[in-house]
């Protein structure tokens, strides 16, 4: 068999998409038959196997993927385990004489495809790996002294000034299938679904694959993008693409968003949300330039003098912020809006975290870990700069005297306490002036309204004037060490 027609396998990763996945569309230039492969192989993901929440989600995307393949001609082959032996087992079954994959930037990831890849090319197999997830390499952009950045502005500038995203890839019409019939498990043999039924909310929420993916991108691009400057502070309303998890996944690529959004036709003056938009879809590249260059910072602050910091270890308070039961309407509104729906409003995550960092001094690994279970979106690149960035010991951190104000914050972006009645039905009939702050209420209007502090409802965990000084008190003991 000449080589140009031995099979090639394409595996599948954090690319679960047939459109614009170069993998694919060179893995059938490439002109033999094409096999498909995915392999679960959570042990590889080093410290951060998925969550609970993204097996929810991943468990629902295979099946899609798995339709659209069949229904282009070469079905997915799933298989479990070590990634390596799984590769080498269907290279053996099929013939194949070339492995195509897209790249991943995770430390443990990279450090598993370069000895796969050596592995591979020692056997005589053509491996080919290629940017699938990104509009910019991580290493295409650095400053003056080729050094990567740390502060976002100058990244985007320069990252938007010396390089176009390239176009999304031509829609494949067929994938041509190897002849003999190749032995695959079921997406159910992976056991991805959780037991306990937590999920329901999360099914209600979301259609995880390509096709829920589009329709989501072009229900912003018609109704949202043009608003988006204003609204995507409101946490009550639509006013962001809620394309996180779907990006996380591969299951869009960040290049067919950028074009379909530079594509809208301007609206009328103060509503083309859509450069604020697209700045953000650069933060997600930032985040893969920092893990990128910076591969120790999902376990510890980029800035080392953070390391000394003395957080407290405190379960009660964790497991207070973790069950939205702060006592703090919005930051509870925001823990139980995550549990039900497997995500969170960006203005409120950053609330949230600011609570646990700075009103509990609780460490920020703690928060990252459990929106790493919880978010159907988590990615270790963008949770690690969010938390980070929270805590003020990351790249372009928010200063340590930035506190969140729980109650400002509530009363300026959930004015009318919509957000919060929905997720905080306890305390619902309080009325607007109140339900930022329930323990201010009179005690004839909470017993109106249902409310009994401390019983229905809790009685704030922290007080923040206190919290925010003693905040401050510890971050400028670390600001002063590292001057
Ligand atoms: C503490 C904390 C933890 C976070 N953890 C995650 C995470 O695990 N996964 C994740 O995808 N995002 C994370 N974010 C970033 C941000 O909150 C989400 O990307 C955003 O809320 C997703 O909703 P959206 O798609 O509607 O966003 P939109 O406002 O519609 O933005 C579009 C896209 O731009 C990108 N983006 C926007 N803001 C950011 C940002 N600050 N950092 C990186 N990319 C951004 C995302 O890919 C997002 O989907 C975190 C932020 C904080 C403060």
């Amino acid at each position: 068999m000449p080589p140009s027609a031995s099979p090639v396998v394409v595996w599948f990763r954090q690319d679960l998409r047939v459109e614009d996945n170069p993998a694919l569309v060179n893995a059938v230039e490439r002109g033999g038959p094409v096999i498909p492969l995915f392999i679960w192989s959570p042990a590889e993901e080093g410290n951060w196997e998925s969550g609970g929440a993204t097996k929810w989600w991943l468990h629902h995307s295979l099946e899609n993927l798995s339709e659209t393949l069949k229904k282009l001609g070469s079905p997915l082959i799933l298989r479990e385990g070590d990634s390596l032996k799984a590769l080498r087992k269907v290279i053996k079954e099929t013939g194949a004489g070339a492995v195509f994959w897209n790249r991943r930037y995770e430390p443990s990831t990279i450090e598993r495809d370069k000895n796969i890849k050596s592995s591979l090319k020692d056997d005589g197999i053509d491996v080919q790996s290629f940017n699938g997830s990104l509009l910019f390499e991580p290493w295409q952009i650095m400053n003056g002294k080729n050094e990567p950045y740390k502060v976002f502005t100058a990244f985007y500038k320069n990252a938007t000034a010396l390089i176009t995203p390239p176009t999304p890839l031509d829609r494949l019409d067929k994938l041509p299938k190897p002849k003999e019939k190749i032995e695959s498990l079921a997406v159910s043999d992976l056991k991805l679904m959780p037991k306990i039924k937590w999920y329901l909310g999360m099914t209600e929420e979301w259609t995880p694959g390509e096709r829920g993916a589009k329709e989501n991108l072009d229900n912003f691009i018609d109704g949202v993008v043009d608003d988006y400057i204003g609204d995507r502070n409101i946490p009550s309303v639509v006013g962001t693409s809620k394309i996180s998890p779907y990006l996380h996944f591969g299951e869009i690529s960040p290049r067919q968003v950028w074009y379909a959004v530079k594509a809208k036709d301007k609206t009328s003056a103060g509503r083309d949300g859509k450069n604020t938009y697209l700045k953000e879809i650069v933060w997600r590249e930032f985040a893969y330039h920092l893990i990128y260059h910076f591969p120790h910072t999902a376990e510890k602050p980029l800035r080392p003098e953070f390391e000394k910091f003395p957080w407290r270890d405190d379960k009660a308070l964790l497991e207070a912020w973790q069950k939205g039961m702060t006592g703090y309407p919005l930051v509870d509104a925001g823990m139980r809006e995550l549990w039900h729906t497997g995500w969170m409003h960006n203005r409120i995550r950053m609330v949230v975290a600011s609570f646990l960092v700075k009103d509990l001094i609780l460490p920020w690994q703690e928060g990252a870990k459990w929106f790493w279970d919880t978010l159907v979106d988590a990615d270790l690149a963008s949770n690690t700069l969010g938390w980070q960035w929270s805590a003020g010991c990351g790249a372009d951190a928010a200063p340590y005297f930035r506190v969140f104000n729980p109650i400002l914050q509530s009363e300026k972006f959930d004015p009318k306490g919509k957000y919060i009645r929905k997720w905080v039905p306890e305390i619902a009939k309080l009325e607007d002036k109140w339900i930022h702050k329930p323990w201010e209420a009179p005690e004839l209007l909470l017993k109106a309204a249902g409310v009994e502090l401390g019983k229905t409802y809790p009685k704030p965990i922290v007080d923040h004037s206190f919290a925010r000084n003693r905040a401050l008190e510890a971050f400028k003991q670390i600001k002063s060490k590292s001057e």
